[in-house]
């Protein structure tokens, strides 16, 4: 039986590896990562597929491929195919195991469990189906890494609902640590973005979007800074059904942010051809519209560029810098002090200013 498992840094490891992690470290397995994402991954991935899957699919088979080029060889691939009672996953993350089966040589132990809510297969059961792929059978053993899983995983909830961002929630939370983070700096725009994990937070398939956003003193809200309670209330009063299992990162962060008049702008980040992304944005683009909050929707794949991804960015930022400053100048009391966002991207710096 193997004493490790190598866990592709793709698809469910975005929102799921600090569970994972307290989990396996529990049961006294070794969790080996695959590196970060590359071109190669990419080109790795996307050799073994056929050109139109979408861009995270071709990712995660890159780091399959880079977990056996370490020597890696039990590689967990679950099959998560409901969350909720008819709350579907994608086909394509239901159909992992199947794909990575049909498409790479089978000279590793593939660790594929199913989570599957619609048919009674809850997390419980998972848990002890992975579990019991290391021959753990324990169920008091099994029991401890389920609430060893929680621990890290919900203070990594903690930090990032409080503001902290991905990677040092993370860093934190594998460490057994919390920090708090109480400011909530203001800034001149603020912008919600909408976007599986797994798209969003790999620095390559984002094209480090929150960075970038950064950088021009945006404020960023993801769905890490969303509860999972607020998002599915969100999709609910905005006058929704969740049908998708990653509905709530995506629709729900959205809704929240729409209900609550928080952000200026909603920017829809998803890869191209993606199915439910395109009718998730389609919805939250009719509530954009309906709101006259602005909108975007900006898909990529593999051969998406920085040029062209910086300029959509800069424009739709500057637009709402624009819209923000007219609508302050409009309503500003003239006996008052007002502060107007000061257009001023191209030095990647935005700055306040007094109006009269
Ligand atoms: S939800 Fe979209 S991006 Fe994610 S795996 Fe399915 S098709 Fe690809």
């Amino acid at each position: 039986m193997p004493k490790h498992i190598g866990i592709p840094r793709a698809i469910s490891y975005y929102n799921n590896y600090p569970f994972y992690y307290g989990f396996f470290k529990s049961l006294g397995i070794e969790v080996i990562l695959s590196d970060k994402t590359t071109a190669k991954t990419i080109n790795d991935g996307s050799k073994y597929v056929v050109s139109d899957t979408c861009l995270p699919i071709k990712v995660y088979v890159g780091h399959v491929i880079n977990l056996l080029d370490k020597g890696c060889d039990a590689i967990f691939v679950p099959s998560l195919q409901s969350t909720g009672y008819k709350i579907n996953n994608c086909s394509k993350v239901r159909g992992l195991p199947e794909i990575i089966r049909n498409i790479l040589p089978q000279n590793f132990t593939m660790i594929e469990p199913t989570l599957d809510k619609t048919e009674n297969i809850d997390l419980k059961n998972f848990c002890k189906q992975t579990a019991n792929a290391f021959d753990i059978c324990d169920e008091q053993k099994i029991k401890k890494a389920i609430d060893e899983g929680f621990k890290v995983y919900n203070s990594f909830m903690e930090m990032t609902k409080a503001g902290v961002c991905y990677k040092e929630a993370l860093d934190n939370a594998i460490n057994g640590k919390t920090v708090k983070k109480t400011i909530d700096i203001v800034k001149p725009i603020s912008v919600a973005i909408m976007a599986h994990g797994y798209n969003l937070f790999d620095e390559k398939i984002s094209l480090n979007l929150i960075k970038k956003l950064e950088k021009m003193n945006v404020k960023v809200y993801t769905s890490l800074n969303v509860s999972f309670d607020e998002a599915i209330k969100s999709i609910d009063e905005i006058g929704e059904v969740q049908y998708w299992a990653n509905e709530p990162e995506l629709t729900g962060t959205a809704a929240y942010y729409l209900l609550n008049k928080k952000v200026d702008g909603i920017i829809a980040l998803s890869a191209f051809g993606c199915g439910p992304d395109s009718l998730m944005a389609d919805e939250i683009y009719y509530h954009c519209k309906e709101r006259r909050v602005p909108f975007i929707h900006i898909t990529i794949d593999e051969h998406s560029g920085e040029a062209g991804f910086v300029t959509r960015i800069e424009a739709f930022i500057d637009m709402l810098l624009r819209k923000k400053r007219n609508s302050i100048i409009k309503n500003a009391d003239l006996n008052k002090k007002s502060v107007a966002p000061v257009i001023n991207i191209k030095k990647e710096k935005i700055l306040t200013t007094s109006i009269k």
